[in-house]
């Protein structure tokens, strides 16, 4: 069942992925409901996939795939976890929307209020955008002021108020600044440098007592893996508090990843607010916003903050976040992961070196960048410096090797408890031989 064609084609795509896309471009945008898909940024045709099995996607034409995406984030456990599966078919069977209220939110809750120390409350939604759109929302409510500051190559959703100097597709297709977006909605919108302290002092010097949040990814997968330094994130920390604003975490890509509890966890700095997604919704439409009661509790029916959703806290999707979350509570996968991720990192190190090529490799524990740059990169201008063909070239070269890689240079990879050393291994070997042919 499982062929591999070995295409000389730089383009390696299969015949039916290749007519799958035609008849997509003629009636969705783009051919994808999500522009990243499209594999704009590397040049060519997206695979289109028929099914995933704990670390593969397998592909129409029959291929099969080693994922580094993991779905963008939410598969830590796999693909298709039997447990989890299971979970959602029970769901489904006892109805798929109810609108109206289930004990298993309140468990959901209960989860995600154990394990994330800034969330004292938490209200479900259906993605990461809702998430961060309502958080801004209930900062700019809670506070009574209009300005939030966020960092460019953050990305946090297509909320308009945050499309600017974005991350991901955003910066992969060029369009920092998206058509659409008025300039009313970025008008208190105040863009920094990501891990620039004394670009965040001088804002709160400039404007005391009007900025109503600080939104944040405290390790950074939207310009390629960049992670907020210490001094960085504890400024935010020191700044915020001083002046009666707002921290918020954008953990809706670290949330469950980088420690149970999230990169706040893992750096031993608390925001006031969290947003999660992705893997709090274990493969299904979920998100999440949390954090102080107080500032919670400004939320309708219990406050005046509006914010609502007819599939809020969905049955099916409520059961595959509880389930995944209580796996990975009960069995922690983040010591693997963490070895696996040092496995890879000194893997493609190597094989970069090997080559004679620039670049740097980034990794905070399941995530990673190889960036074909010559110096570190600590914001987005660094990683506006990288090498967007080289990046194709080495994406494609994997793809007719059997492993996925991101699809641009400015997402950084994934994988999960599924993933085994002989699959890192197998990995650094294609890379090897790929980046060799480069010289
Ligand atoms: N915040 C971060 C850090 C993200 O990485 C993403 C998506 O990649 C979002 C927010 C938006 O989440 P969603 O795509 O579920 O709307």
């Amino acid at each position: 069942r499982v062929r591999h064609l070995s295409l000389a084609n730089s383009h390696d795509v299969g015949p039916r992925s290749a007519e799958a896309f035609s008849r997509a471009h003629r009636l969705m945008p783009g051919g994808v409901n999500s522009p990243a898909r499209a594999f704009g940024a590397v040049g060519g045709t997206p695979l289109f996939i028929e099914r995933a099995e704990g670390p593969y996607l397998f592909d129409i034409d029959g291929r099969r795939f080693i994922d580094y995406i993991g779905s963008w984030g939410p598969m830590i456990l796999g693909h298709a976890h039997p447990e989890v599966i299971e979970a959602i078919t029970k769901a489904a069977q006892r109805g798929t929307s109810y609108g109206a209220p289930t004990e298993a939110e309140s468990r959901l809750a209960e989860q995600i209020i154990e394990a994330v120390p800034s969330v004292e409350k938490v209200r479900l939604v259906n993605s990461g955008t809702e998430a961060t759109m309502s958080a801004i929302r209930v900062a700019r409510g809670a506070t009574g002021r209009d300005k939030i500051i966020k960092f460019s190559g953050n990305y946090h959703g297509h909320v308009d108020s945050l499309l600017v100097a974005a991350g991901s597709a955003a910066a992969t297709l060029g369009v920092p600044d998206s058509p659409g977006v008025t300039k009313g909605a970025g008008k208190d919108t105040i863009v920094l440098r990501y891990n620039d302290v004394a670009g965040v002092k001088a804002a709160f010097a400039k404007h005391p007592g009007e900025i109503a949040a600080v939104i944040l990814e405290p390790v950074v997968g939207n310009m390629g893996c960049v992670a907020g330094s210490p001094e960085f994130l504890q400024t935010l920390r020191d700044e915020t508090t001083r002046d009666g604003s707002i921290l918020i975490f954008d953990e809706v890509m670290t949330g469950f990843r980088l420690a149970f509890g999230g990169a706040q966890e893992r750096f031993g700095v608390t925001p006031d607010m969290t947003t999660l997604g992705k893997i709090v919704g274990g493969g299904m439409p979920l998100g999440a916003y949390g954090g102080r009661a107080d500032i919670m509790d400004q939320v309708l029916p219990a406050g005046k903050v509006f914010q609502a959703g007819t599939l809020s806290g969905n049955p099916v999707a409520v059961a595959a976040g509880s389930k995944t979350l209580e796996i990975l509570r009960n069995d922690p996968p983040y010591e693997y992961l963490e070895n696996l991720g040092i496995r890879l990192a000194q893997g493609l190190d190597q094989a970069a070196f090997d080559a004679g090529i620039d670049y740097q490799v980034q990794a905070v524990g399941s995530m990673m960048t190889l960036f074909f740059n010559t110096d570190p990169v600590n914001e987005w201008a660094d990683a506006d410096q990288s090498d967007r063909e080289a990046f194709g070239r080495y994406f494609w070269g994997l793809i007719s090797k059997g492993v996925y890689m991101p699809c641009s240079q400015f997402e950084a990879l994934f994988f999960g408890r599924t993933h085994t050393e002989a699959m890192i291994d197998e990995t650094i070997d294609a890379a090897k031989s790929v980046l060799a042919s480069f010289a």
